[in-house]
């Protein structure tokens, strides 16, 4: 069963795991993308690719734990004042 995890920013459920890579197209994960449980976010996962984005305010929830902890809140930041 999937994780589910709560947007820190208004507090929705519906988030969806961004995953990066190429996935095997199981029948579970196609399931998964269709509910919006999981994005996509492409071949390369960068430093600052945020993990999770919340469907209800689009904020973009960043978890790993990097070398520049300092980036992804900013970046965070400027795309929330667009
Ligand atoms: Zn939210």
């Amino acid at each position: 069963m999937a994780r589910s995890k709560i947007c820190p920013e208004c507090g929705s459920k519906s988030c969806a795991r961004i995953i990066y890579g190429l996935p095997v197209l199981s029948r579970k994960l196609l399931e998964q993308l269709r509910k919006d449980r999981i994005i996509l976010g492409g071949p390369v996962e960068e430093d600052y690719s945020p993990q999770w984005k919340c469907h209800d305010c689009g904020a973009e929830i960043y978890e790993r734990r990097t070398v520049r902890p300092s980036l992804p809140r900013e970046i965070k930041k400027e795309r929330r004042e667009r």
